[in-house]
């Protein structure tokens, strides 16, 4: 009797786990979500010697060979690759900007694509998010990734980090939430993400504003929404750019020279400066500001806090409320490609 029962409960167990099996590793393939993968370089796509972390070349894998790096992927997601370029992301530009947001603006009109993943070098990662959040139409979770250590290094963080990036780019949870950046487990907006460190795995988080969200084992979290316009919401259309106005940014400090500033005016159209404290600075940087003809947005080098337009020093600049130079700098190239731009409202909004 005991024998009977066991081999029924064996039989049981095995056909459930053979559904199991031929549920998750997809035999209905069509059925699971469509990912675009459109690779950029960076160190996830970085080769050196074993083992190491410094020392190697980033932007060397193509999109294949990452994907290949991570098999996992077949079980959750139908993946497209998309080679945009492969670089080290201190020489993505702003034809880059325009690829990137003009092809997911594209596909994004497929029904049958579910979402996107960018994976990019962590040192401007932040400014190509914050440039798509900007730029992008589309509901579909649009979603960005990196990695501190190459390929090659002892416990390389880009199979994980490139894994948690398509769970969020299929979980429907994560559509209508502005570009997202995913590293070491957490979800992070566009408008707030930031290089934070220059070596740790954890280096893109987002400081005082913290994550929106996490990913554990494919499982997606998100508590918050970003409360500033982005996606679908902004007035900003990619798709007749072919370059970005020149926005160039100063660094306040002790004794900065003024003729830097004068400099820089005269062969950009705005400028940004990373001011002291609330974006303040030297009475001769102040005179040489106010004597400027083009837009100039004030911001700080500081990376928490808020800069406001009732407290700046010249009343012919335009506050960047807590948007970072780099990221200031973005908007106002926007802003620029359009006519009379209330610059004031769009760094309140944006
Ligand atoms: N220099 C690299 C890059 O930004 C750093 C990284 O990806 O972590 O492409």
């Amino acid at each position: 009797m005991i024998f009977v029962f066991a081999t029924l409960v064996g039989i049981y167990l095995m056909v459930h786990s053979l559904i199991f099996q031929a549920h998750a590793e997809g035999d209905n393939d069509s059925e699971k979500p469509r990912v675009v993968i459109l690779a950029t370089g960076g160190t996830i796509a970085g080769v050196g010697e074993i083992g190491k972390t410094a020392g190697y070349a980033p932007g060397s894998l193509t999109a294949e060979e990452l994907i290949s790096e991570v098999p996992l992927l077949e079980r959750i997601a139908r993946i497209d690759t998309v080679q945009i370029c492969n670089v080290n992301s201190d020489d993505i530009t702003a034809k880059i900007w325009l690829e990137l947001a003009n092809t997911i603006n594209r596909m994004a009109k497929d029904p049958d694509v579910t979402g996107f993943v960018i994976t990019h070098g962590t040192d401007t990662l932040e400014e190509t998010a914050y440039f798509l959040n900007l730029t992008v139409k589309t509901e579909k979770p649009v979603v960005i990734t990196g990695s501190m250590r190459p390929s090659t290094s002892i416990s390389a963080d880009g199979p994980m980090n490139l894994y948690q990036a398509v769970c969020v780019a299929s979980a429907p949870v994560a559509r209508g939430k502005g570009v997202l950046a995913v590293f070491s487990d957490r979800i992070y907006s566009a408008r707030t993400v930031a290089k934070t460190s220059t070596y740790h795995v954890t280096a893109i988080a987002a400081g005082e504003m913290g994550a929106i969200g996490m990913v554990r084992d494919g499982a997606v979290f998100i508590y918050e929404m970003p409360a500033k316009r982005h996606t679908l919401q902004t007035e900003f259309d990619a798709s007749s750019l072919y370059a970005l106005p020149k926005v160039s940014i100063l660094y306040f400090y002790v004794d900065a020279d003024v003729e830097l500033l004068r400099f820089a005016a005269a062969h950009s159209d705005g400028l940004v400066i990373a001011g002291a404290g609330a974006g303040e600075f030297s009475q001769s940087f102040k005179s040489t500001i106010e004597s400027l003809v083009i837009p100039v947005v004030i911001s700080s080098r500081i990376d928490d806090g808020v800069i406001t337009q009732d407290n700046l020093l010249c009343k012919n600049t335009v506050a960047a409320d807590n948007l970072s130079p780099q990221k200031a700098a973005i908007l106002l190239k926007l802003a620029l490609t359009l006519e009379d731009a209330d610059l004031v409202r769009m760094f309140g909004e944006y």
